[in-house]
């Protein structure tokens, strides 16, 4: 289906971390089929000190460090992004997940084909085609398409694949409303299915990191849009 040697180099590195050999072997054949260059570890502190990759699947079961705890630490020491991979599917669990940091979820169990979209889709968002470099402006915030970095008042501030998402959302046509369905699409892919709550979780996190908490307005019953900027228009 896929020519292996022509995308292995620039598809990504996906490491895989999964305490059960059956789950792991799977998702390691599967995910090398597609052209990944793919990693596996079995423990929390393994994937912590793995070298940092493109994507991490991560399991929340694991026998050492409880998965949530180990999206926090990734996400304060690195940008790959995260899908949690687990059999606990209720929407606190997934709320907390994402709180720290996650990217995406997905409930085991799972089809292959969906969890190589879901990791297209994250690849998608953390990365830009070259020569699509654009630099969004709006009052003190700067949304700097090409390398994914943000500032406030000139001082840079580390957002997650999700938030930089939101942000290109809102930056990329300031003063227009985004609806949440449109944001959802958007920044979830097309693949999201899940509780629209995950949008508010990410966003009160973006808001905090921002400072500002005038910057992103919300317009009630129907989405969000980043603020009038008088003073610096
Ligand atoms: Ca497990």
């Amino acid at each position: 289906m896929l020519n292996v040697e022509a995308v292995n180099a620039r598809l990504g590195r996906v490491l895989v971390v999964e305490d059960d050999p059956g789950i792991a072997t799977q998702m390691v054949r599967g995910l090398t089929r597609a052209g990944y260059e793919t990693g596996s570890v079995t423990t929390g502190q393994a994937a912590l000190d793995w070298p940092v990759p493109d994507v991490v699947l991560l399991d929340l079961g694991l026998p050492d460090i409880d998965g949530v705890e180990v999206c926090r630490r990734l996400r304060q020491s690195c940008d790959a992004a995260i899908i949690i991979v687990s059999a606990r599917g209720e929407e606190s669990d997934r709320v907390l997940a994402l709180d720290e940091g996650a990217d995406d979820y997905l409930i085991k169990p799972f089809g292959l084909q969906e969890l190589l979209a879901r990791i297209r889709a994250v690849l998608r968002r953390s990365r830009q085609p070259a020569g699509h470099s654009q630099v969004l402006q709006h009052g003190p915030l700067t949304v700097d398409l090409r390398t994914h970095k943000v500032s406030v008042h000139g001082q840079q501030i580390a957002v997650t694949p999700k938030e930089f998402a939101i942000l290109e959302c809102l930056a990329s046509d300031p003063g227009r409303v985004v609806t949440r369905q449109e944001m959802l699409e958007r920044a979830w892919d097309e693949h999201w299915y899940g509780p629209t709550k995950v949008l508010d979780v990410h966003m009160a996190a973006l808001r905090k990191k921002l400072g500002d908490p005038h910057l992103i307005e919300t317009v009630y019953g129907h989405g969000f849009r980043l603020a009038d900027q008088d003073a610096g228009s």
